[in-house]
């Protein structure tokens, strides 16, 4: 089976079909079973984010920014200065906050880590984690829209990689408080 041309739309490239034919061959279909948002071994479900997906789900869901979010886990202690990069979504025992019932229930705002779970891009290299939905043998999610959404995972992930390393090259990192340097800037931390 081949990824059809035809309906293909515009920004569809050779590259992007080359990605949505790789995509295909390990035939997706979400089942729904909410697994990839549940812990199996320490930081499996870790959902990191960053502040334009934090307030994007803030409008969608009415919570505050620390509601929603909490450092990433591992932090830098050097100089005394203590400090980590980004964020993300809290946990609910043992499944992110958001699980309900195996329903994400922010769906339309969910990260772009979750719209493209099990694939992840390495540079070119497509990444596959384990999913209960591959090799099914009932009707599969699009290739092309899981192709085109993590390039542009991809292009969003880059760009908030360039403002955190540009924070971190000309920003003072203050000593003796606890801080997160995000694509936004350096954050103190509440808790
Ligand atoms: S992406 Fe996979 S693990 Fe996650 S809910 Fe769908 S089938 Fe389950
Ligand atoms: S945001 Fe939604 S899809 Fe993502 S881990 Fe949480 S419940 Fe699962």
């Amino acid at each position: 089976m081949k990824i059809s041309t035809k309906c293909v739309k515009l920004e569809m490239n050779t590259s992007t079909i080359s990605l949505a034919q790789k995509i295909l061959e390990n035939r997706f279909s979400c089942q729904c079973c909410g697994a990839c948002c549940t812990e199996y071994e320490p930081g499996s479900n870790r959902v990191m984010v960053s502040p334009e997906e934090i307030h994007r789900i803030m409008e969608g869901s009415g919570l505050s920014f620390e509601e929603i979010a909490e450092p990433y886990p591992e932090r830098i202690q050097e100089s005394g200065r203590d400090y980590t990069f980004g964020w993300v979504i809290r946990q609910k025992g043992n499944h992110c906050m958001f699980l309900s019932e195996s329903r994400c229930t922010i769906y339309q705002n969910r990260p772009w880590i979750c719209r493209t779970y099990p694939f992840m891009l390495d540079n070119d290299d497509l990444i596959v984690h384990p999913c209960s939905g591959l090799n099914r043998a009932d009707s599969i999610e699009d290739p092309k829209d899981i192709a085109l959404n993590l390039l542009k995972r991809q292009e969003f992930e880059h760009a908030d990689e360039d403002r955190i390393r540009n924070i971190f090259a000309t920003k003072t990192i203050p000593a003796g408080k606890p801080v997160v340097i995000d694509g936004e800037g350096i954050k103190e931390y509440h808790g």
